[in-house]
């Protein structure tokens, strides 16, 4: 099969904000590796799909919400790459569907609805077995489709920077890409994660159980910013549309306001501050998702 990627450049963006303040800032274009199976999605499920098919598995099974990225991008995947794709969604089977669900059925993905009290015992081993017992088997992607073979994915990213850098940068919901960048980096250099949800900082724990699952060891050098969630996943406020409309004018590059626009808004904000020393130069990860933004449509008319 011919390669359906394409590659994923380093751009170095220009603003009179850096040069004031002396720092050099990269984006890493995530978002060009496919239409559909982009970002970090499609980094974490690279090597869930060669596990699967060297298990011989030809199921793939996953879970999201009615608007999940990781849902739109396994089964646009599981299409690409010829495995049968089961999508269990949290809650009631909504009446009109959404783009993302739409999508997801169009690419022959099976969508069954999990009420939300079930869905939250949905990791447990008993549970998964039973959909065994009611489905027959599949290869079992976690939601967000963080495990730690995710990881291996993520990793690649840091190989492929073609730049010399000190600071990584990601948007994070699970923390399995902030942790593959992580293992990435092996100790060197400085990794930060961004969150787009509202912390108890539990992601930091997460973070270090993955990296010791994949590397058998931990990391210290990489923190979890709280400060530019938005008031929590998912939700938005003017000034996060304004900057995502001022970053597609004056950078060409389109984000969303889930992760990427919270993580950049964050950035910006950071640099403005002074958190970075002079000289510092900053990759940040455009993890794509754009398909997300969809559910967006009345704040970018
Ligand atoms: C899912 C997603 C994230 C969060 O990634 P985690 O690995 O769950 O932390 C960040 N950005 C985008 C665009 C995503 O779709």
């Amino acid at each position: 099969m011919q390669n359906p990627f394409n590659d994923s450049p380093l751009q170095q963006l220009h603003d009179k904000l850096f040069e004031e303040k002396g720092v050099e800032v990269f984006i890493k274009r995530d978002d060009l590796i496919h239409e559909h199976v982009q970002g970090n999605k499609w980094r974490k499920l690279k090597y869930n799909l060669y596990k699967a098919r060297l298990n011989k598995q030809n199921t793939l099974l996953t879970f999201g919400g009615a608007y999940s990225n990781h849902i739109y991008a396994t089964a646009a995947a599981a299409k690409l790459f010829h495995f049968k794709a089961i999508g269990i969604i949290r809650g009631e089977e909504p009446q009109i569907k959404s783009d993302t669900l739409l999508f997801a059925a169009s690419q022959e993905m099976e969508l069954y609805y999990m009420d939300r009290e079930m869905y939250r015992q949905k990791d447990e081993s008993a549970n998964i077995e039973s959909l065994r017992v009611q489905i027959g088997d599949f290869y079992y992607i976690p939601e967000g489709g963080t495990n730690v073979h995710a990881l291996e994915g993520v990793e690649e990213i840091v190989e492929e920077l073609s730049q010399p850098f000190d600071y990584v940068c990601t948007a994070c919901g699970t923390g399995g890409t902030l942790a593959g960048l992580v293992a990435g980096l092996r100790g060197d250099k400085k990794a930060i994660g961004f969150s787009s949800l509202k912390g108890d900082d539990t992601l930091t724990e997460k973070v270090n159980e993955l990296v010791k699952a994949y590397i058998g060891v931990e990391f210290t050098n990489f923190c979890i910013n709280f400060d530019y969630h938005f008031a929590g996943y998912a939700k938005v406020k003017p000034d996060l549309i304004e900057f995502i409309k001022h970053f597609k004018n004056k950078f060409g590059i389109q984000l969303e306001p889930v992760y990427t626009g919270k993580m950049f808004y964050g950035l910006f904000d950071l640099i403005q501050k002074d958190y970075f020393t002079k000289g510092s130069r900053i990759v940040a990860l455009h993890t794509g998702g754009l398909q997300g933004l969809s559910g967006y449509a009345e704040y970018f008319r």
